[in-house]
Parts: C-alpha cells; structure tokens; sequence
C-alpha cells in the first residue's frame, strides 16, 4: 500500500511514523521549504494526542518528545488587565502520567516538528493543488509546477485552508468568528522574567479584558535543551485591530501587538515590544462547520483540515488522535475502503464534538 499525505504539521508526521512502524509505505508532501519551518512556539497537548504519539512513535522518539516538552506549572489562571488573579485552577501532576489515560503536555511546536518529521519521506516544496481520483482505483495527486504522485490513499493533512477538502467536499464551510489574534514569543531573560506576572512563569494565564479583548501568557521552560522563552498571543474583535494588520511587517505587528495591550498593565506591552519579531504572526479564529458523512472515496482528511476549531488548547491533540486512529485502522487488516470509512465515522463523531465543545467553552 502507498500513502500519500499533504501536509508536514503535527498529523501528517504523525500518520507517516505510524505507518511506516508498521512496515506500509508513505510519503509527505509540504509546501514550505525544509529551511522555512519555523512555527516556534509553545503548544498545550491533550493527553489523547500524547497518546496518539506514544502508539505511532519509535519508542526513542516518544522519549525525546517528553525530554523536550516544557516544565508543568502548577495550574493555570485568570487575570484582569491589572494582573490580579481573579479564578486560578491548580492541576496535580499525576503520579499514573505513563498510564493509559495520557498525559497533559507543552511543546515547543518547532521542536515537536523536528522530532516527528525524523527519519521519514518528505518531500519539500511540493505545493499540493488538486487531485484525480484514477479508473483503477488509486488517486493521483498533482502538484504546483507540474509534478504528481500516486498512491492508494491521499490523506489530506493540510491545515485549516486545506485544498483537497475544497475540491472533494466543496459542501464543507469554515466559518470567520470575528476574532483575530497576534501571537509571538518573546525570550526569558532576567527583564522579561521580572516583568512578566508569577502565572506566567508557573503554568498558563490568561489575561481577560471585559471588553472582548484576552492575552493568553505562558512560559516555556524546556526540561531539556533550547532557549526558554514566554509565548504571547493579543486577541479580540476584529474590529479593535488596525485593518490592514495582517499586511503589516512583522516589527510593525509587534508593535500593534504592544498597542493593543497598552491600556492594560505596562509589563504586558513591555513584554510585546521585546518579542522576537520574527516570531509574530497573525491569525483569525475559525471553526467549521458539523457535515454529513460523504461517500468514502480514497481521499480522507485529518485534523484541521476537517474540524478547525477555535484555539481552546485541545486541536493539536484531536489532530494527533486522528493520525494515531487513521493509522490503526489501516493496519488491522480491513479494505481499505473499509478502514478509511470506518475512521472517517469515528473522527467525524469526536473531532466535531470537540469542535463544538471549542465553541461553547469560548462562549
Ligand atoms: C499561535 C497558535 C497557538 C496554538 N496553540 C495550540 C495549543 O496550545 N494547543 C492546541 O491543541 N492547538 C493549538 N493551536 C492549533 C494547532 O496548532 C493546530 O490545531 C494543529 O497544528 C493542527 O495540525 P494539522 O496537522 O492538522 O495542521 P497544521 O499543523 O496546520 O499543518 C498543515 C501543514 O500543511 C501544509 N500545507 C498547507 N497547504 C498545503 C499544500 N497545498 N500543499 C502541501 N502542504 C500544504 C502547511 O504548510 C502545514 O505544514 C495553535 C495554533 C496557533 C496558530
């Protein structure tokens, strides 16, 4: 069996080491660049896709996960913008962590990357535009520029924009909320540290404005090599934002980041300003919308290029479970239509379960 997969994030990786555990054949196409990966900061992983890691990973690779995944803090908390705690939620470290339940876990994204893409097929700056579903049963999958693959299975991991969920379910729709966001990071020297709220440094804040605005805080202090550093993200009404933000550079989205805050307390904006402008991109939250089950096809889909939701720090996991499941489906033996449909019921039921959980826990 070939497998083809569009996208090196977090599920396409995921999927390609699983499978390749498993002695069946896969190859990953990105469109970035091996050098342009930088997707550097700091994500909270569920315990479900800790456990879709530890099923499809070498075990030395899972270790090298947990090595570098940050230090716990003790819990997470709610500021006002004056940074006093109005709700704190304290979280024991669980002494079962290796037990069947997962584990909570923080990760550099970059890092986490680097981990998962070790070892395996990928192919760089292949820029996926449309597939072919082929009279002899496979698929083929064209790329910009004129080059194509074929294979049994395309599996599309290809992120929220996803191309292949345009063309093989034009129905599907990802809706706009209204809310954009700048996010960045910013290095944890001796300044940043004395600036930033004690939350910030143990576990996750957020600082919550009563006028829509938030700005989620959390250090990332690596257990085991890296630089540790603080991710920030400034979010809210678009209209709040200048219009053309997404356009700026990214030293003037570093400073509208910075203004966006300054009526709050001055270390926040301070800790803006001495983010790596490198680092600061802008992002708008979506969520898609629940679909029917189509007529299985060998075309699937994982992660957010089927249920984008909105950032609640649980899409990484869902999309890592969906890698970890795809996976076990199509090696226990089944047809592979069979196997593919027999996922595509299971990830529709939780992924748009989640997707709606996102939404109601964002109010
Ligand atoms: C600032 C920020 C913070 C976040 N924090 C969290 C968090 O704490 N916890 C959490 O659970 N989630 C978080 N998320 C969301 C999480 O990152 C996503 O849910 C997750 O990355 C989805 O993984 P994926 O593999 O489905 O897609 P992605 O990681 O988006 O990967 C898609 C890949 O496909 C490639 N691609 C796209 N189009 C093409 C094409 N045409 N041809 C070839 N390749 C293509 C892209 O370059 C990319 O590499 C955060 C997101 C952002 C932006």
């Amino acid at each position: 069996m070939d497998i083809i997969i569009i996208g090196a994030g977090l599920a396409g990786p995921l999927l390609a080491q699983g499978l390749r555990r498993a002695g069946v054949g896969a190859t990953v196409f990105e469109r970035d660049r091996a050098d342009q990966l930088s997707q550097g900061y700091r994500i909270h992983i569920a315990p479900e896709g800790e456990l879709a890691m530890r099923d499809c990973l070498p075990p030395e690779l899972h270790a090298e996960v947990l090595a570098t995944s940050g230090l716990p803090g003790s819990g997470w908390r709610v500021l006002d913008p004056q940074l006093r705690t109005i709700q704190e939620h304290l979280v024991p470290q669980r002494a079962d962590a290796d037990g069947p339940g997962g584990r909570h876990l923080t990760v550099d994204r970059q890092t986490l990357r680097r981990i998962l893409l070790t070892g395996l097929d990928v192919r760089y700056g292949a820029a996926f535009e449309r597939f072919a579903l082929l009279p002899d049963g496979r698929v083929r999958a064209e790329f910009a520029g004129g080059a194509s693959a074929e294979g049994d299975l395309l599996v599309a991991a290809d992120g929220t924009h996803s191309r292949i969920r345009a063309q093989l379910l034009p129905q599907a729709r990802v809706i706009e909320t209204g809310t954009w966001e700048l996010y960045g990071k910013t290095m944890l020297t001796d300044e940043v540290r004395a600036l930033l709220p004690a939350a910030a440094l143990d576990g996750f804040c957020m600082v919550a404005g009563g006028d829509g605005r938030f700005m989620p805080l959390a250090a990332h202090r690596f257990r085991f090599g890296g630089d540790d550093y603080v991710m920030w993200v400034v979010g809210g009404p678009a209209a709040r934002f200048p219009a053309d933000v997404s356009t700026l550079d990214q030293h003037a989205m570093r400073e509208a980041a910075a203004q966006f805050v300054t009526d709050w307390h001055p270390s926040l904006s301070a800790v803006v300003r001495l983010g790596e402008p490198g680092s600061v991109h802008f992002t708008t939250a979506r969520t898609a919308q629940p679909l029917e089950h189509w007529t299985t096809v060998p075309v699937t889909l994982m992660g957010d290029a089927i249920h984008t939701m909105i950032p609640q720090g649980t899409s990484a996991a869902v999309a890592l479970r969906d890698a970890g499941l795809l996976c076990r489906r199509l090696t226990e033996g089944a047809a592979l239509l069979e196997a593919v449909r027999a996922y595509e019921t299971e990830m529709l039921d939780y992924g748009f379960a989640e997707v709606a959980r996102s939404l109601k826990s964002a109010g």
